[in-house]
């Protein structure tokens, strides 16, 4: 034993990774799963709840069509088989915040099975994640820790929550990380969620074990209540180290639950894990099996838009877009959309995105705008682009009028004539303030005669300022030449 022991202290071996996740979306609808109550975050404590949702006894749940929408776009999505006949189960266990003390669930007969899903990894490899199962199921309440009292917020209970079981295919946190980035993006471009880990309504446990190289799964540990996507990393991390200390020194690693404990950068341990069976799920004797047309699943495909990775790379193909860049217009749904919008309109696909991942990120960002909620329509940027292609702008005023069409709502149009922005040409009027700027300018003039043309900036800069901002720059300084030349 001892000689093992100092073996295994010894011992430099990698171990390897095994990581799956469960992924618990709350997904967007107006009611709750089984009662007419409002299905919102935020609202004043208990004041969405009804007999039902509080499980007083002798009601009966009703199924929330939406609901079940919603779970089998995500299941298509996710390219999973779907059920022939969905079933709901009872899953019995006693929480304060879920008053029935069972949960509806589903066990055997989940929405769909048997899913895939391509991600990227960091390192720009493209990976498939085998999807277990997708199964529907009613969110629990919220508890309150207040000194030495505890409340229950029963707002929370009977929303509908999917929860996605990923097979144990990610090594590294690193790749559960950007996974969970690639997945938030694909359920809001899905609209079934709005996958704000912030607000819980998308939240992520993950079983981890580890093992000798070619020895397959080790014993797990399950990871709860991780509430962002880098403390999933960081947690996983920890686990890593934890458990592979454990096995160099001969400790059996023990299957339980743990939690992530984020000022000590730690995870420890919360209870042991329950095995299936102790749930005792059976049937849910309320609600019968659900079975879907195919006509019905061929209406909810109609909703399967392209996904954001596939998006991606055909805006890297079809608009010659760097990689980087494609990937900031198709992070958000709306925005990509916008996008497209603008170059449908004949913009040139290089000029939109710079525009809209320069100065319209900017100014939305200070705004704190969303693109979709924003006064800046494809239209709008669009006349805004035509008019300074045109030359009646310059590149500085077509800044300050994109400001405020977003800022002031209002047609680029409108903005230009009220504040007479259209760019000075060669007019009457550029060449007098170039005149009065020359004849104010004595040493700089002198300077170019001799050779040295440096103040020339600083001319072109004093018409502009002069002009209002609306001189032509290259214009400017064709004249100021001439000028010069002619003196
Ligand atoms: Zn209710």
């Amino acid at each position: 034993m001892d000689k093992q022991d100092k073996t295994d202290k010894k011992d430099k071996t990698v171990f390897e990774t095994f990581i799956g996740l469960e992924i618990h979306i709350q997904l967007i609808t107006q009611t709750k799963i089984f009662c007419g109550c409002r299905n919102s975050f935020g609202d004043p404590p208990n004041t969405n709840v009804c007999p039902v949702c509080m499980g007083y006894p002798g009601v009966l749940p009703v199924l929330n069509e939406e609901a079940v929408r919603k779970s089998y776009l995500m299941c298509l999505a996710l390219n999973c088989t779907l059920s022939e006949k969905a079933v709901f189960d009872r899953k019995n266990y006693f929480y304060p915040d879920l008053p029935k003390n069972y949960q509806i669930s589903q066990f055997e007969h989940p929405f769909g099975i048997n899913g895939y899903v391509e991600t990227t990894l960091p390192d720009g490899q493209a990976k498939r994640i085998r999807i277990h199962e997708a199964h529907l199921e009613e969110d629990a309440g919220k508890m309150i820790h207040e000194g030495a009292v505890s409340l229950c917020d029963f707002n929370r209970t009977g929303t509908p929550l999917l929860e996605i079981v990923t097979e144990p295919d990610f090594k590294s946190g690193e790749e559960v990380e950007s996974f969970l980035q690639d997945f938030r993006r694909m359920i809001r471009y899905l609209g079934v969620s709005d996958g704000n880990m912030e607000e819980g309504s998308m939240r992520c446990d993950a079983n981890i074990s580890i093992n000798y190289p070619g020895k397959g799964l080790g014993r797990k540990v399950e990871i709860k209540n991780l509430n962002s996507s880098r403390h999933v990393k960081l947690a996983i991390q920890h686990e890593e180290i934890r458990q592979a200390k454990m096995i160099r020194s001969g400790e059996t690693i023990i299957q339980e639950t743990r939690l992530w404990n984020e000022e000590k950068k730690r995870t420890e341990s919360m209870r042991s894990k329950e095995d299936a069976n102790d749930y005792r799920y059976f049937p849910e004797p309320d609600l019968p099996p659900f079975i879907p047309t195919a006509s019905f699943i061929d209406e909810i495909r109609e909703n399967l838009v392209e996904l954001p990775h596939l998006r991606r790379k055909r805006f890297i193909t079809e608009y010659n877009l760097p990689s980087e860049t494609a990937e900031f217009l198709t992070d958000e749904k709306g925005r990509a959309d916008f996008y497209e919008s603008v170059c449908k309109e004949g913009t040139d696909p290089q000029t939109a995105a710079s525009w809209v991942k320069g100065d319209v990120a900017k100014v939305l960002n200070r705004e704190k705008m969303d693109i979709t909620s924003s006064p800046l329509t494809a239209e709008r940027l669009v006349s805004l682009l035509k008019i300074l292609d045109e030359g009646k702008i310059n590149g500085q005023t077509a800044k300050k009028v994109l400001d405020m069409i977003i800022t002031e709502n209002r047609d680029p149009v409108s903005i230009i004539t009220e504040h007479s922005l259209e760019q000075l040409d060669n007019s009457d009027e550029l060449s007098s303030i170039i005149d009065s700027v020359l004849a104010q300018s004595s040493a700089a003039l002198e300077q170019i005669k001799s050779g040295d043309m440096k103040p020339v900036g600083f001319l072109i800069g004093q018409v502009m300022k002069l002009s209002g901002g609306k001189a032509d720059p290259k214009k400017t300084k064709e004249m100021i030449m001439e000028k010069i030349s002619a003196l």
